[in-house]
C-alpha cells in the first residue's frame, strides 16, 4: 500500500513539475470537467447519500451538490484574476524597485475528508486545489462507504491519476498517506485526528489546513425576535440530524425568554420534522451504531424537555432538547455532533462569557439579538472561527466569508477565493532596478545614518 501511494505521489510531483497545472486554461477546463462529472452523476450521489445518511434530495442539494456548483462557478469565473501576479507598492528605501506577488500552487496536496457532508467536504477543497493549480490525492471517509465509493469513481473517471486521484480506505490508508512528503495537507475532521495530521506533517514541515470541530454555542438574548430565532435554530441544529461541524452545540438563553423560546422551538421542530420523527422518511440517520450508542448515553445526562425518541435499528434519534445538564458531563465536554441540544440560562451578560470561556475557541458562535451593543460585546469577548448574528449555519454559504476555525477548531480557511488561497503560496519577488544604485544602504556616505534615521523612524 505504502509503495503504491509513494509511486502515485512521485508521478503527481513529476506531473506538477511539467507545469501543466499552472496554465489557467487547464484549470478552468478541469473545473468544468468536475462540474460536468458531478452533474452527470448527481443521481448516483443522491442515492449514495440516502444509503449512508438518509439525506433527502432537498437537503443533499442545498448542503452538498448545489453548494459545490456555486463554488465551481465562482472559481471558473475568477480563477484567471485570482492567479494573476500583482504589483505592490514599495517604500522610499526601495526607490526604483518593483514588488510583485506571484500566487503559486503548493504542489501536490493531500485531501482527507470526514463523513458528515461527504460530498461537499471532499469536493470543495478539491475545487480549491484545482483552482490554485495543485495536483491532489483525495481520501474520503470510510464511514460513508456508498458515497465515498461513488466519489472515488467520479474523481478517477474524470481525472488522470497523475493529476488527481481518489483512494478509498480507512485509518490505515490515511496513516500510510500521512507518512509521505506532500506539499500541502488539507484535513477536515476531528480535533483528535487533526493533532495526528499536524504531527505527521511536521516531519516534512508540510503546511496544513485543518478544518476541525468543537462546541459551537448559540446565545439568545432577551430582545431577540424569538419566533424567527426558534425557526432558524430548529433548521440549523437538526439539519443532517445535528451531524454538522457548525451545528449549534448548546443553547444559552436569557432566563426571561427561556419559556417562550423553547415553546417556539418545539413548534418549529414539529413543523420541520413532524410530530412523529421516527416515521419521517426524510429525517437523516446517525452515521453508525457507535455514534448512536454515544448519543443515547447523552440523553441520560439531563432532563428531557422535548424529544428523546430513538430507533436504534434504524439509527434514528429525534430532535431532543435537554436541560439541567452539568458542565462536567460528557455531553458538555464532547462535541455533541448529533440531534441533542442542551439548554442553559443566563441572567447577566457576564454569565454568558463565563460559560463560553469554559470551552476552547469554538468553530462557530451564534447570537440572536436586536441590540448592536450586545453584538459588539459578545463579539469582542471571544475568538471563534466564524458565525452569524440572528442566524445559524448561513455564514457557510457566503463564499466571500472565509470559513475555518481558530485554535482547537482549526487553522486556515476556505470557500470562494479563500479556497484558492488555501492551496496557494504567495511568492514575493522584488524586481530591482539596474539603472541606478542608491548608495544609502552601503553606509559609505557621511550623512548616511542621518538620512536613514529620517527615512525610518
Ligand atoms: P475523523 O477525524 O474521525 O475522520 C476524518 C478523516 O480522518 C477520515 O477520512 C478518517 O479516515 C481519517 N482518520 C480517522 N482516524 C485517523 C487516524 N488515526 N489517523 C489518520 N487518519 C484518520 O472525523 P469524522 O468523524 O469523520 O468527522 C467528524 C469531525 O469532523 C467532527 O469533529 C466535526 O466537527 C469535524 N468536521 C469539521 C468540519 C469543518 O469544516 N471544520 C466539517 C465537518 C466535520
Amino acid at each position: 500500500m505504502q509503495h503504491h501511494y509513494h509511486q502515485l505521489l512521485q508521478q503527481q510531483k513529476q506531473y506538477f513539475h511539467n507545469g501543466h497545472t499552472k496554465e489557467v486554461t487547464f484549470r478552468i477546463r478541469q473545473l468544468k470537467n468536475l462540474k460536468k462529472a458531478l452533474q452527470q452523476n448527481e443521481k448516483a450521489i443522491m442515492k449514495a447519500l440516502r444509503q449512508d445518511l438518509n439525506k433527502s434530495e432537498f437537503e443533499a442539494y442545498l448542503t452538498e451538490v448545489g453548494f459545490l456548483y456555486k463554488e465551481i462557478n465562482e472559481a471558473i469565473k475568477n480563477v484567471k484574476n485570482w492567479s494573476k501576479p500583482h504589483k505592490v507598492k514599495t517604500t522610499l528605501t526601495h526607490m526604483g524597485a518593483k514588488g510583485v506577488i506571484y500566487p503559486e500552487p503548493y504542489g501536490v496536496s493531500l485531501i482527507i475528508s470526514p463523513w458528515n457532508y461527504p460530498v461537499n467536504l471532499t469536493i470543495a477543497p478539491l475545487i480549491g486545489a484545482i483552482s490554485a493549480g495543485c495536483c491532489a490525492i483525495v481520501k474520503p471517509s470510510e464511514q460513508t462507504p456508498h458515497t465515498s465509493h461513488a466519489l472515488t469513481q467520479i474523481i478517477n473517471n474524470t481525472f488522470d491519476p497523475e493529476y488527481i486521484v481518489a483512494v478509498e480506505g480507512a485509518v490505515q490508508t490515511s496513516e500510510a498517506l500521512l507518512e509521505l512528503n506532500f506539499d500541502h495537507i488539507f484535513f477536515t475532521g476531528s480535533e483528535a485526528v487533526g493533532k495526528i495530521v499536524m504531527e505527521k506533517a511536521a516531519q516534512h514541515l508540510t503546511p496544513v489546513t485543518l478544518e476541525l470541530g468543537g462546541k459551537s454555542p448559540t446565545v439568545v438574548h432577551h430582545d431577540a425576535q424569538l419566533d424567527m430565532a426558534a425557526k432558524r435554530l430548529a433548521w440549523g441544529k437538526w439539519t443532517n440530524a445535528g451531524q454538522t461541524c457548525v451545528a449549534p452545540d448548546y443553547l444559552i438563553v436569557h432566563q426571561q425568554v427561556k419559556a417562550p423560546l423553547l415553546k417556539a422551538l418545539v413548534h418549529h421542530i414539529q413543523a420541520l420534522y413532524g410530530t412523529n420523527v421516527l416515521e419521517n422518511e426524510d429525517y437523516p440517520m446517525i452515521v453508525n451504531d457507535q455514534h448512536v450508542e454515544r448519543l443515547s448515553h447523552y440523553l441520560g445526562e439531563g432532563d428531557i424537555y422535548y424529544g428523546g425518541e430513538m430507533d436504534k435499528e434504524k439509527r434514528v434519534i429525534g430532535p431532543t432538547i435537554i436541560e439541567n445538564v452539568s458542565w462536567d458531563s460528557s455531553v458538555m465536554r464532547d462535541e455533541i455532533f448529533g440531534p441533542i441540544l442542551p439548554v442553559f440560562v443566563y441572567e447577566h451578560e457576564q454569565d454568558v462569557i463565563e460559560m463560553i470561556r469554559k470551552r476552547p475557541h469554538p468553530l462557530a458562535l451564534y447570537l440572536f439579538t436586536e441590540s448592536d451593543s450586545m453584538v459588539q460585546y459578545i463579539n469582542s469577548q471571544f475568538q471563534f472561527g466564524g458565525g452569524c448574528v440572528n442566524d445559524v449555519l448561513y455564514h457557510l454559504g457566503t463564499s466571500q466569508l472565509p470559513f475555518g476555525g481558530v485554535g482547537s477548531s482549526g487553522m486556515g480557511a476556505y470557500h470562494g477565493k479563500h479556497s484558492f488561497d488555501a492551496f496557494t503560496h504567495h511568492k514575493s519577488l522584488l524586481h530591482q532596478s539596474t539603472k541606478f544604485d542608491i548608495p544609502l544602504r552601503y553606509g559609505q556616505m557621511k550623512a548616511a545614518l542621518n538620512i536613514l534615521k529620517k527615512l525610518i523612524k
